[in-house]
């Protein structure tokens, strides 16, 4: 142990300061900001989307209703989505999209699948919305610690290429998927004993997608999995931004990335694991000949770390029975998805009813001006699981910064806020807090 102590300049004293720019991040930037705060955010990446961006693709899991295909979460996600060209500008809840080839999807109900879109895209429009609300954006910037004094957070201290630099926001919203700013002031925190595993997506180029692909590239992995020549693996869930390359979902690494020995193995291992596979899939399948691995990450993903403890605990019946909530900011809809830590290959995704995120959840206990948003808002493990996704994570993002420019002009604690006046404000932002008509109906299971 060692003790350090250093004078650092206070470089900025925003009415809120975001950490991280992720999807939960951008939300909250954005609505800060449009909401009248003088706004910050602070990003450890060169570009913001968070595992959408930094892992090479993903879907905007959670956007829509599946019995129907209508929207549940609007507002930035609407305008996000439009930005890439996704969907048709303009339309509201009336959306339509184009189809984006996420393989399973398509084949299960094919005129309302679950928008993907590349993240150069997404990284593009996030600069673009970001610069037009006002956001003050430092990219580069790691939150290294919090000082915070009595359940009220004084000071952000972040490293950078100028050093250890200090930021004094009146409030803070973490959105750094691993809760980092909020346990480092001292907020309280679970972990699940078993985390869902990191992953490493990776990009592969001259390949054609077509409808087979999952299953035949599934059943290599099987056989090499057998032969002991492959590790854990997940999936494979191929799918494409082009019609022309394929990303891949396939690598499984247990672990917890707060751990930086386990996260660095999460790398080196997918690393690995998405070689084998491709070099595999190379040996045996005759679409590969000219395939050519273009990009893994650039980061591993991770699923699952801390889970900061609010005023309410989102549970797994909320989830899955659609539970309604007064206090409702956002409604989710992902299905309940736990990537197991100990099995390869596919898992179940039981669907479920969409259900109330409610703002206790996004309120840390004993702190008066924090906020938490995405991946690290208050929730069992299993509810995680479903509330966890793309998003799901930027409309949380959006009630926090709307909350928090409400605290601002009223000059209260968020947790005082009216709930009536954030989610009236909520509404007329483009969100959406009634779900969608749909009757009794379920959707099954893909069929892996
Ligand atoms: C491998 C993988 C595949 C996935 N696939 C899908 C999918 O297909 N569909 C779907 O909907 N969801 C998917 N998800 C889930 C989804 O990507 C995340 O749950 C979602 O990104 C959560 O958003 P977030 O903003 O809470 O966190 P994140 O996306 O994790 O964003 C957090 C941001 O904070 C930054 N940050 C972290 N720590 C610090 C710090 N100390 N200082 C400064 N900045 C920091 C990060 O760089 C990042 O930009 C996947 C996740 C993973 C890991």
């Amino acid at each position: 142990m060692i003790t350090y102590s250093k004078q650092l300049p206070v470089v900025a004293e925003p009415d809120v300061l975001v950490c991280g720019a992720g999807l939960a991040g951008i939300g909250a930037a954005v609505a800060a900001a449009r909401g009248g705060a003088k706004t910050m955010v602070i990003e450890r990446n060169g570009f913001a989307g968070g595992f959408f961006t930094a892992n090479v693709g993903s879907a905007f899991d959670g956007f829509v209703d599946e019995r129907t295909g209508a929207p549940v979460v609007g507002g930035i996600v609407f305008e996000m989505l439009e930005r890439m060209g996704v969907i048709e500008p303009g339309n509201g809840r009336n959306i339509s999209y184009n189809v984006n080839g996420d393989f399973n999807f398509v084949a299960m109900h094919p005129e309302r699948v679950i928008p993907r879109c590349d993240p150069e895209r997404f990284k593009r429009a996030a600069d673009e919305i970001l610069a037009e609300a006002g956001v003050q954006v430092l990219f580069h910037t790691q939150v290294a610690d919090v000082i915070s004094n009595d359940g009220h957070v004084e000071s952000v201290i972040a490293s950078n290429k100028s050093g250890l630099i200090a930021i004094e926001p009146k409030i803070l919203i973490d959105c750094t998927g691993d809760g980092d700013a909020a346990a480092w002031a001292g907020a309280e925190f679970e972990k699940a004993e078993s985390l869902q595993p990191m992953s490493l997506h990776f990009r592969i180029a001259y390949l054609e997608p077509h409808l087979d692909l999952r299953k035949r590239t599934a059943e290599v992995l099987s056989r090499e999995f057998e032969a002991g020549r492959l590790g854990l693996y997940a999936g494979p869930y191929p799918a494409t931004f082009s019609g022309r390359d394929i990303y891949f979902n396939a690598t499984r690494t247990p672990g917890d990335n707060t751990s930086p020995e386990d996260w660095t193995q999460a790398e080196i291992n997918g690393r690995h694991d998405a070689w084998t596979m491709f070099e595999a899939w190379k040996r045996e399948l005759p679409e590969f000949e000219d395939a050519y691995f273009m990009t893994s990450g650039p980061v591993a993903g991770a699923r699952e770390s801390r889970r900061i403890i609010g005023d309410y605990v989102l549970n797994e019946l909320d989830v899955a029975e659609g539970r309604r909530k007064e206090d409702v900011v956002l409604i989710g809809a992902w299905r309940m998805d736990q990537h197991p830590a100990d099995k390869p290959g596919y898992h179940d995704i039981p669907w479920i009813p969409p259900y109330d995120i409610p703002y206790g959840t996004l309120l840390p206990v004993s702190f008066d001006n924090l906020l938490v948003a995405g991946r690290c808002h208050s929730a069992t493990s299993a509810a995680l699981s479903s509330s966890r996704v793309t998003a799901t994570a930027m409309g949380m993002g959006q009630a926090a910064g709307t909350a928090a420019a409400l605290a601002i002009s009223a000059d209260q604690p968020p947790r005082d806020v009216n709930v009536t006046a954030i989610q009236d404000a909520i509404i007329a932002a483009d969100g959406i807090l009634e779900p969608p008509e749909a009757g009794d109906a379920e959707v099954g299971n893909p069929d892996w």
